[in-house]
């Protein structure tokens, strides 16, 4: 098979993975002249937009689809009937630097099926990245998805040259894994995670420890080697809908790995239907609208002070089954509708917790109305300045001019006045 073939066959098989976000690295360039590449510093690179508007992407392959595993829900499994390739070390590395080369991409997301055995698939990744670092002096993005049961040394070098490690958490259930995959174990998943996050522990602390006080009281640089371990940091996975479990339970087991693992990002891929699934998986995709929900849950569980049970308690969705959040609205406004004895907040008083809660009031909202006030008492008009949709506080807020009459808030139909009219759900892909 020829490298076009090869390249469209593998970068299709890789499009099931959303967890290729890319930011956080660390600042690498090539403007001194040396080395090829570099990371955009904090910036997405897959699927996202820069600051500045541009579009930026990462080469997005696996290494190769052939699998030893019968995951039922991939596409991949050892007896899946689809159309295999297989990339050599050499050939990813000739891509990238391709592609580079030409501007199509700014960095790479390489996973793979699992050949041989984890550790011989773990080698050939490390050794991707490592001839890409080593060899070409490659200074762009590497995310490397790593295979969990492979050896502990293997993760080790792994973080030395990428950017970013992840582990799939796969399904949100212990019972749900050893259903649907039953190769994988979930405390060797664990296990992987925590040792990933050892490494990056330590290699954040010996980058403070590399710059020491002087006598001066100044931070100086000391000669010392830092050591750089994936300094993206760990990201995972999980895919939702696959099985029955709820929204509480996949949030509350990604609240439990941002805790324990320190993750960047817990991504929520909407299961896809793959041809000649197992019986035991639905025959749909769960509604796109739920993973939206989800990764709206996950910010407000992650910035804005929420729990999960607060977001998930509400047992009046619209999808009949406890523990899920509402499709129509966002959770924080769902939340706020359902605790409207705590409204109107009154924004020139109000701590900050609660000013994060107002559905329409997000972060930076939040500290601009906080600045604001403390020259003057803020008016309604204000709120528009601080980046605020004034359209959505409405009734949720109190200034110095605007006092929402109770009955808006006790309205029975005031859900209706945020539901906007569906679009038909598209397909994934
Ligand atoms: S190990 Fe990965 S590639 Fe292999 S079947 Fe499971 S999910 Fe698919």
């Amino acid at each position: 098979m020829n490298l076009q073939k090869k390249l469209a066959v593998l970068a299709d098989a890789a499009k099931y993975d959303a967890s290729c976000a890319s930011s956080g690295s660390i600042k690498r360039n090539s403007v001194s002249g040396k080395g090829v590449g570099s990371t955009t510093g904090g910036m997405g690179i897959c699927h996202s937009y820069s600051p500045d508007g541009r579009c930026i992407s990462l080469l997005k392959i696996l290494l190769t689809n052939f699998c030893i595993y019968e995951c039922s829900y991939c596409i991949n499994r050892a007896s899946s009937t689809v159309k295999r390739a297989r990339f050599t070390v050499e050939e990813v590395v000739n891509l990238t630097l391709d592609f580079y080369k030409r501007n199509y991409i700014e960095g790479l997301f390489l996973s793979s099926g699992i050949i041989q055995s984890s550790d011989y698939t773990m080698e050939q990744l490390v050794n991707v990245a490592k001839t890409l670092r080593k060899t070409h002096d490659f200074r762009g993005y590497i995310h490397l998805k790593t295979i969990p049961d492979a050896s502990p040394e293997l993760l080790r070098l792994a973080g030395l040259y990428a950017d970013r490690l992840s582990i799939n958490i796969e399904l949100p259930s212990k019972k749900s894994l050893a259903l649907y995959a039953p190769e994988k174990n979930p405390t060797t998943i664990n296990k992987s995670m925590g040792q990933l996050r050892e490494h990056i522990d330590e290699s954040k602390e010996s980058r403070r420890n590399s710059k020491k006080i002087t006598s001066t009281g100044m931070r100086k640089k000391t000669k010392a080697t830092k050591l750089v371990y994936s300094p993206a940091g760990q990201s995972t996975q999980m895919i939702v809908g696959a099985d029955t479990s709820s929204d509480a339970k996949i949030l509350t087991l990604a609240h439990g790995l941002y805790g324990r693992y320190q993750m960047r990002r817990v991504y929520y891929s909407a299961f896809s239907p793959i041809p000649s699934s197992a019986e035991l998986l639905p025959a749909q995709s769960p509604p796109l609208e739920r993973e939206h929900r989800l990764y709206q849950a996950d910010w407000l569980l992650r910035f804005y002070g929420f729990d999960v049970s607060e977001i998930t308690e509400v047992d009046k969705s619209n999808t009949g089954q406890s523990g899920m959040l509402d499709l129509d609205i966002d959770p924080k406004l769902s939340w706020a509708l359902h605790h409207r004895d705590l409204f109107p907040v009154d924004i020139n008083r109000a701590p900050r917790e609660m000013i994060l809660r107002i559905p329409g009031v997000g972060t930076i909202g939040t500290g601009r109305i906080i600045k604001a006030r403390q020259f003057r008492r803020l008016r309604f008009g204000d709120l528009v300045k601080c980046g605020v949709s004034v359209k959505r506080v409405g009734p949720f807020v109190q200034t110095a001019d605007h006092n929402p009459q109770a009955y808006l808030l006790e309205q029975e139909n005031l859900k209706q006045h945020f539901i906007k009219k569906s679009s038909p759900q598209l397909s994934l892909f």
